[in-house]
């Protein structure tokens, strides 16, 4: 399967969540970047390793994240 996963970043305010949940741990923060709010955005560090399960769009307390399976 294949699947791309989008974040708002400017909505993201750094709590880890959904790094935590990512059974492939391929989410992160991204340290160069800082967005709106001030934070380190999460992103997806390894896209060809997502296996679209959506876990870290489901935590999202803020629905950063979407997620489109292809
Ligand atoms: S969809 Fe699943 S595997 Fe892909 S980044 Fe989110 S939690 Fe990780
Ligand atoms: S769970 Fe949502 S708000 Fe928290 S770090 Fe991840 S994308 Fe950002």
């Amino acid at each position: 399967m294949t699947a791309k996963i989008t974040f708002d970043s400017d909505r993201c305010k750094g709590c880890e969540l959904c790094a935590a949940v990512c059974p492939k741990h391929i989410v992160a923060l991204d340290k160069s970047r800082l967005n709106r709010k001030g934070y380190h955005p999460a992103s997806v560090t390894d896209m060809a390793a997502c296996i679209g399960c959506a876990s870290c769009a489901k935590i999202c307390p803020d629905s950063v994240i979407t997620v489109e399976k292809f």
